[in-house]
């Protein structure tokens, strides 16, 4: 198989596996526990934090391990909103992912916060006056993703940040997708929280993290041990967390050479583009991740073409994975309101660091000898 669905989750290397094997077959204290094998999995624990700020550019202290991107969401929005303050707006993006934007219009209807949701126009990008404009004295937070996982448009953070800073308000950003793609630092993003989840970039499933700012706290979203700075209790899944520090090395180490990713999508888009007429690419006005390909193969239904490609030997998705099996187009492409015949045909391809340039070759060749049904 040609793996090209790497932002729904991507395989772990060898390296990752072996970083996580000691901490199940000999170091598998519980890390709280005051005995030898206890302190060597404490130490593993401790050793991986600093591995991940070194990716998010913080400090240690103010990492915390989650058990993926969507529980590092809900804590930031539950632990703020369950805080009970005196502000009560939360203000984002129509293209955020489900694991905020639905959670958003729970807390809407349950807690009471006023939502307001800034728009992007048909290239992906936030129309960043009328998030100046949502940003209020009553603003308690604004959460923003850093890159999109349909199209892989980056947002501009900093600037957005500026925004919400200015009026007193927090700025989350979902770096799920961002993570290990593009350079991070919670200081020059200007974050207060920072998710990010491990099975994006190489870690096993299971495991993510989240930063919170020195001096900010969270309201837990369970009680227990009080682990993880009593904002997430539960002994912490060690293995797990050795390998994430594994995969966040190698991807920091592997950064310079992103270039390679991009050469690859950017040669995968254009080699799409020269043999099928009516497509095009989405975002492509706008700065992007270098792994990733929303290409919209107009007037056909893109779970069609996602199922002809794996009949092919191909994995892609049409646009997210989460969306899959839904047949209206997916909430990203109507945010950006794109035309129905654009939006049903767009599927995204994603690469990693581990896609060759064969793969790239034998994907193009298979999507211009397929015969797709059109949509009328
Ligand atoms: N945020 C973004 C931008 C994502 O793309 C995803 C997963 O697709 C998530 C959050 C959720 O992450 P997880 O699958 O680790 O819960």
């Amino acid at each position: 198989m040609i793996y090209l669905d790497n932002n729904a989750t991507t395989r772990v290397p060898d390296e990752v596996l072996s970083a996580m094997t000691p901490f199940y077959r000999e170091l598998y204290g519980n890390p709280h526990a005051i005995h030898s094998l206890g302190r060597r999995a404490h130490d593993g624990v401790e050793e991986a934090r600093a591995e991940l700020a070194r990716l998010l550019g913080c400090n240690a202290s103010e990492v915390i391990f989650t058990s993926c991107g969507t529980e590092g969401n809900a804590l930031v929005l539950r632990g703020l909103v369950d805080q009970q303050p005196r502000r009560r707006k939360v203000v984002t993006t129509a293209v955020e992912h489900p694991s905020v934007l639905t959670l958003l219009r729970a807390l809407e209807r349950e807690r009471a916060i006023e939502l307001e949701i800034v728009p992007v126009d048909t290239h992906g990008a936030i129309d960043l006056d009328r998030m100046r404009d949502a940003i209020d004295d009553d603003t308690l937070l604004v959460t923003v993703m850093l890159a999109q996982n349909e199209t892989g448009v980056i947002h501009p953070v900093a600037r957005v940040a500026e925004l919400a800073h200015a009026r007193g308000a927090l700025l989350h950003v979902d770096a799920v997708q961002a993570a290990g793609k593009i350079p991070l630092d919670q200081r020059e993003l200007g974050a207060d929280f920072i998710t990010i989840s491990g099975h994006k970039f190489h870690a096993p499933k299971g495991i993510g993290a989240l930063t919170i700012r020195k001096g900010l706290k969270l309201q837990p979203l369970w009680y227990g041990g009080g682990q993880e700075l009593g904002m997430r209790s539960g002994t912490e899944p060690v293995p797990a967390i050795a390998g994430f520090a594994a995969a966040a090395r190698l991807a920091r180490e592997a950064l310079p050479d992103y270039g390679r990713v991009r050469a690859l999508r950017d040669k995968l888009e254009s080699s799409i583009l020269a043999r099928v007429k009516e497509a095009s690419v989405n975002g492509v006005t706008q700065p992007r991740l270098g792994n990733t390909a929303s290409i919209a193969f107009h007037g056909i239904a893109a779970d069609e073409l996602v199922r002809a490609l794996d009949a092919n030997g191909v994995c892609v998705s049409a646009g997210a994975a989460c969306h899959s099996g839904s047949v209206e187009p997916s909430g990203t492409m109507k945010a950006m309101g794109l035309p129905l015949h654009v939006a049903m045909g767009a599927v995204r391809f994603s690469l990693s660091r581990y896609t060759t340039e064969a793969e790239i070759d034998e994907a193009v060749s298979v999507v211009s000898g397929l015969q797709i049904n059109i949509m009328h």
